[in-house]
């Protein structure tokens, strides 16, 4: 088996030696933010969105950039080479650096961590889940109010999805307290009324504008899908025609069932898969 190559802070070291300090402020504070980027076929997917969600969410929390777009785009490319990735996705990381603990930022000479790792997915792997389609359980969103900012505070994520996991589904759908589904734990949550418009809530701070959510819009655009940008309930979602979520690594997966009941006849929606397949068609390839 092949050795992986991590890039951490300008070197390109192997899997098992790397690593960062044990007072990284990504560590000890979830001070940190990340990007997703899929790779497809050798292809970048998106590139350019995805870098300029991370400078706004470095500017979000006054985190310095810790390069040029050109220069990452270099590191991201060179991490896919190393590892050999056809399909799968690159993973940066940039922290607000290393310092002794302490809460108040450090000064402006500490060097932002940056990391990026890339893995190969077998396209196999998704192409079936697409086929069956996924199970969604919802709970509350427990977040904080600021998931515009994709930062690697994860962990009610990885509780939601941990629970959902128990009860047989792939994804979890959090609920604000008004009964609207906010996103999921990890993609944004779509649903196809009776009357074959898509609903996904508004891009505001309570969820994070999904690079995918932003490609698929350009596509409804292109083939005259009417869209509705608003919240929409749980009983909504039981009682529509077809269910979805996007994310970069998975485009469009269609939903089959929310907390145990089957949405539309249970098997994947016609327009879901339909706009899986023409989903690349709508993004920015660009060879990686
Ligand atoms: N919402 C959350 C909370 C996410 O973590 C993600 C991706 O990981 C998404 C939405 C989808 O974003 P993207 O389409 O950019 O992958």
């Amino acid at each position: 088996m092949m050795t992986r190559t991590v890039y951490v802070n300008g070197r390109y070291l192997p899997y098992g030696e790397a690593g960062v300090h044990v007072e990284d402020r990504g560590f000890q504070f979830g001070d940190a933010v990340y990007e997703v980027c899929e790779v497809n076929g050798g292809r970048l997917v998106d590139e350019t969105r995805h870098v300029q969600r991370l400078a706004r969410s470095l500017m979000e929390l006054a985190i310095r950039r810790p390069m040029t777009p050109a220069a990452l785009s270099r590191v991201m490319r060179e991490t896919i080479r190393r590892n050999r990735v056809t399909n799968g996705l690159v993973y940066v990381q940039v922290s607000r650096g290393a310092r002794p603990r302490d809460f108040l930022f450090p000064p402006d000479h500490v060097e932002p961590t940056v990391v990026c790792l890339a893995r190969s997915i077998p396209p196999g792997r998704l192409e079936a889940a697409a086929a069956a389609g996924i199970a969604i359980k919802t709970m509350p969103d427990t977040r904080w109010a600021r998931c515009d900012i994709k930062t690697v505070m994860l962990l009610p994520a990885s509780l939601a999805k941990e629970a959902a996991r128990k009860e047989g589904a792939r994804e979890a759908w959090f609920v604000d307290p008004d009964g609207h589904v906010t996103e999921g734990a990890s993609s944004n949550a779509w649903i196809v009324d009776k009357e074959g418009r898509l609903i996904t809530r508004q891009a505001d701070i309570a969820i994070l504008r999904g690079v995918a959510r932003t490609t698929l819009i350009d596509l409804l655009k292109r083939e005259n899908i009417e869209l509705l940008e608003r919240p929409f309930t749980v009983e909504e979602a039981r009682a529509a025609r077809e269910a979805f979520v996007t994310s970069a690594t998975n485009t469009l997966m269609p939903v089959v069932s929310i907390d145990g009941q089957p949405i539309g006849n249970g098997s994947p929606g016609i327009l879901t898969l339909r706009l899986r397949a023409e989903f690349h068609s709508a993004a920015e390839i660009a060879d990686a």
